[in-house]
């Protein structure tokens, strides 16, 4: 194997980028030794093994992780994956990136995260309803409206957290509605929940376009991913003006220079199943597809797709991160040095645990809102974000991402410094 094959390996290990990440922003805040300490770490990881029955009549062990980074600034909070490649180390540094997303957008939530080793669309309905059952009850010991409040992510959907809610309130005997987010919004979920990681990716891209004197109408935009957030970024940034010329899922994606009609391809996927065959558009490679040449690329899909074997390649000028964790930091050292502008993950697509937030709020009072207020209140949270983060950017002349990582590593220090050390 040749060197360079060699180096996505190392950059694939998502731990080690979330804290080296970390370290850089307590180097330039010169934080305290004991708190770098506290803060590179998790305070609880927790790993489960559990049996399901499938409809075959056999019985499988699964495992699964729920972590909880810090619980400083108020109740850990994070989704649950699905996912065949879910590990410890990947759930550590998820749970450490919820930390730094809820600080940005000045949420009080610490961070958690939780996952099952599984590919859900292997599994029935009835399979998928007997895991979820199983994982909520091994980690309802961590797990509550006041401790810690799970949410979907990859794999994960409305439905699958309506059985997590109703799974963890039949242990109580009455409804905990507020234990999870996400949920379906006849079960005490939010209006514009669905939409809200993909409203706040929308709302990034226009607000970074504006900083580089660019308006949405006419920019050229490439989605990775096509689930909830890059399909929503998608159709809210066409809606905004721009034209979206390519999108893929897992084995690759469609593309036509001229723009591709996304309210169509959402039709289209839902009656055929994938975007394969989408008339008047070429297949792309995934590799391929970040290589178009394009205005805005939006990685909406996994860990690492942007990293030192590709970045050199990219043809855009303003990344903004839907999925958690898209690019290595070699990949980020690449692009900084190329000039391109990069809008990080822990603001990018930070509208969903925000709206996971007014959906806590909600279902903690009973009274809920219209979606017309959900989508203003989540507007202004995620433009003074931005434009907070932006004044650091300025300030300390360090990129979006490092001013994104000041500006929450400095609120959540404070937070741990002003609680001290129990005992
Ligand atoms: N899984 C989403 C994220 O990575 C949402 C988390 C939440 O709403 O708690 O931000």
């Amino acid at each position: 194997m040749s060197s360079l094959e060699l180096k996505p390996a190392i950059e694939a290990d998502e731990w080690r980028t979330a804290q080296s990440q970390f370290d850089e922003a307590a180097e330039l805040i010169k934080l305290e030794p004991w708190l770098r300490d506290v803060l590179r770490e998790v305070q609880r990881e927790f790993t489960c093994h559990f049996p399901v029955n499938l409809d075959n009549g056999h019985t499988r062990v699964f495992t699964g992780y729920r972590v909880q980074h810090n619980i400083h600034r108020g109740p850990a909070k994070g989704g649950i994956r699905y996912h065949p490649d879910v590990s410890l180390d990947e759930v550590k540094a998820l749970a450490m990136w919820m930390t730094w997303k809820c600080a940005v957008v000045n949420i009080p939530y610490g961070g958690a995260k939780g996952g099952v080793i599984v590919d859900p669309r292997t599994l029935s309905p009835n399979e998928l309803e007997h895991l979820t059952r199983r994982f909520a009850t091994e980690i309802s010991i961590l797990v509550g409206p006041d401790r810690d409040i799970p949410a979907p992510d990859v794999g994960t959907n409305a439905q699958v957290m309506a059985w997590f809610m109703d799974t963890l309130s039949m242990h109580r005997g009455y409804s905990v509605t507020a234990s999870v987010t996400g949920k379906p919004v006849e079960v005490g979920g939010s209006l514009g929940r669905a939409d809200a990681t993909g409203r706040g990716v929308m709302i990034c891209t226009v607000a970074a376009l504006e900083t580089m004197g660019l308006k949405p109408f006419n920019q050229r935009v490439v989605v990775q991913g096509f689930g909830n957030v890059g399909s929503v970024s998608a159709r809210l940034l066409e809606e905004a003006g721009c034209q979206v010329v390519a999108v893929s899922e897992d084995y690759g994606g469609i593309y036509n220079p001229l723009g591709l009609p996304v309210k169509k391809l959402l039709e289209y996927r839902a009656r055929e199943g994938t975007l394969k065959g989408f008339p008047g558009a070429e297949l792309v490679s995934n590799e391929d597809l970040l290589r178009i040449e394009c205005d805005v690329l939006v990685p909406a899909a996994l860990e690492n797709q942007i990293n030192s074997l590709n970045a050199g390649y990219l043809q855009c000028k303003l990344i903004v991160e839907g999925a958690n964790g898209p690019t290595t930091p070699e990949a980020d050292e690449i692009l900084r040095k190329r000039g391109i502008v990069l809008v990080p993950d822990i603001l990018a697509n930070a509208g969903g645990v925000t709206v996971s937030y007014f959906e806590w709020v909600q279902d903690l009072q009973s009274f809920f809102w219209s979606e017309h207020e959900i989508n203003a209140r989540l507007e202004s949270i995620m433009k003074r974000a931005f434009h907070e983060v932006l004044a650091i950017r300025d300030e300390k002349k360090v990129d979006l991402r490092m001013a994104a990582y000041l500006l929450a590593v400095n609120r959540v220090a404070i937070a741990t410094a002003d609680r001290g050390i129990y005992p």
